[in-house]
């Protein structure tokens, strides 16, 4: 099935049901209305020339013009490029220039990103991109004036004509470790993924998703959008960058049954100084993904913020993203600690990184996935490809364990792995026991070049608020005894804050260079 087809079915289905809910603008669409909506700003995209297989890029932050463009497109047939709010111009026209973006669909403003100043200034060298859209200027009110040239039923036969196996989207990576690559994605690849989400948190039309995650990357447009859209129930965007007041207003004001986020995300939230006074009885579920979830932080979003049945889901980019996905019927520990088993029509393996040969129960390996839910390719990069689609297999860079029921553990990245007088530290484990320090809000653990031992640790800490100064030594201490000594930091760094990209991964790259110049 193809995403318009899915949408039209869901439609027919659940006419009168909300689809979409903007807080920032206080606009709200029933299917019904949704439908009506897309295939305008469908018809007008068409009545620009724009064909199947052609790239429309979108650079906004999360708004209802964002979830149109996501459906119009996919209507058509036409490739939606998400581009990250957070670049500037050298990454904007890398991407422009990369995919060959011929309709870009901006906002004009957000907060104190100018992005049509940002636009103009790198558009000159781009003959390619032939138009340019702004969600909040007069260029959208023409642009759905033009729709009158184009019928609905010229639509249609556009939609009837696609394949669920054409590219639909091309998403870039986070860029955590490097330069984001851009993968490819099929209307098969993200709708199906999207769908088996949903069936993961139980969702049906009565379900109302708050996405205070981006909309720009996969935890948002499939995850969100398409797990939603797949069910007959209702996103709720709360606001058009993440804020943690406004997530959890929308979800009382708006009987949100999900809320969805990273884990900084739930830390900010329940760390709001009027977190207690929200009432958040209405949420059911939801869903905590994109970096290690620390165990303590699941066990308070359980037991104070409703969501009992919430899931940990692993995934990536190239893979439309979801691999694997707790259960609201696992045992608890399982629930906290782990990522849960692999999704219906995916396959996982660990393997050994150096031959690539399955590792035994328990052992740490690379993870590989295999199944319909892999990217056709990055785009236009064959032996970026080629480096990570190796036997079939997706090669993730991410170090894992498997138990003997199936259950997974994200042990780290195999770049993030210390490598201490040759032991192998993974970092998430010392992290997990830092969190269960009473003064520590979030723990950040990497390896930084020490002469005798190749690596030392360093620990980059936030403290609660009022909590006094922490020392290295009484780090040391507080550790002594319960790991072992090689895994105990030799180094503190107090901070208020990460390096973190907009998809809210600490940025550990960048962590080691500041840590180094620190040092030194
Ligand atoms: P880049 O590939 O550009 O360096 P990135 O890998 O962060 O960036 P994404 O595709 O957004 O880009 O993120 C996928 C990665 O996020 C995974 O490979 C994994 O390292 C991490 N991740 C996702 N979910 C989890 C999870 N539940 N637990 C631990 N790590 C996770
Ligand atoms: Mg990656």
């Amino acid at each position: 099935e193809t995403i318009d087809a899915n949408l039209r079915r869901a439609v027919a289905t659940h006419p009168d049901r909300e689809a979409v809910v903007d807080r920032a603008t206080a606009r709200r669409l029933t299917y019904h209305q949704l439908d009506e909506a897309v295939d305008e700003l469908a018809r007008g995209l068409m009545a620009r020339g724009v064909g199947a297989g052609d790239r429309v890029g979108i650079w906004a932050p999360n708004c209802l013009q964002w979830f149109l463009v996501q459906y119009a497109t996919a209507r058509i047939g036409a490739i939606l490029v998400n581009i990250n709010p957070a670049y500037r111009t050298h990454e904007l026209e890398y991407v422009l220039r990369q995919a060959e973006i011929g309709t870009l669909i901006s906002a004009e403003q957000f907060k104190t990103s100018d992005y049509r100043a940002m636009i103009e200034q790198v558009r000159g060298g781009l003959p390619a991109l032939r138009e340019v859209v702004y969600t909040d200027g007069p260029t959208w009110t023409a642009l759905l004036a033009d729709a009158a040239g184009v019928s609905s039923a010229q639509v249609a036969e556009r939609s009837a004509g696609l394949s669920f196996d054409d590219p639909i989207n091309i998403q870039y990576t986070s860029g955590t470790t490097g330069f984001p690559k851009g993968a490819t994605l099929s209307h098969h690849n993200i709708l199906n993924n999207g769908f088996f989400v949903g069936e993961g948190m139980r969702y049906t039309h009565e379900d109302r998703i708050c996405v205070p995650v981006p909309f720009y990357h996969c935890f948002g447009m499939v995850m969100g959008n398409l797990a939603a859209t797949s069910h007959g129930a209702c996103v709720v965007i709360p606001a058009p960058g993440f804020d943690p007041a406004a997530s959890l207003e929308a979800v009382q004001d708006e009987r949100c049954t999900s809320l969805y986020g990273v884990p900084t995300m739930f830390i900010a939230e329940l760390g709001l100084p009027d977190f207690a006074d929200y009432d958040l009885s209405s949420l059911r579920t939801g869903c905590m993904a994109g970096s290690p979830c620390p165990v303590e932080v699941m066990k308070r979003v359980i037991n104070e913020m409703h969501m009992a049945e919430v899931t940990i889901a692993y995934g990536m980019t190239e893979t439309s993203p979801v691999s694997t996905q707790t259960g609201a019927d696992d045992e608890l520990d399982r629930r906290v600690a782990t990522v849960g088993r692999v999704h219906p029509h995916v396959e996982v393996q660990v393997v050994d990184p150096e031959t690539d040969l399955p590792v035994p129960v328990g052992t740490p390996g690379e993870l590989c996935t295999r199944g319909y839910s892999v990217m056709i390719g990055y785009w236009n990069e064959p032996e970026k490809t080629a480096d990570v689609l190796r036997r079939g297999w997706m090669h993730t860079g991410d170090l894992a364990t498997m138990d003997a029921d199936g259950y997974l553990n994200i042990v780290g990245r195999i770049k993030d792995m210390v490598i201490r007088g040759g032991e192998n530290i993974y970092p998430r484990e010392v992290e997990e026991f830092l969190y269960t320090h009473p003064d520590v809000v979030d723990a950040q653990v990497i390896g930084v070049p020490d002469e005798r031992f190749g690596e030392e640790l360093m620990a980059w800490i936030r403290l609660r608020e009022g909590a006094e100064p922490l020392t290295a030594e009484a780090l040391r201490e507080f550790c002594t005894g319960k790991l072992a000594h090689y895994k105990i930091p030799r180094y503190v760094h107090l901070v208020d804050a990460f390096p973190m990209t907009v998809t809210g991964k600490v940025r550990k790259v960048q962590m080691r260079e500041e840590s180094i110049a620190l040092l030194s």
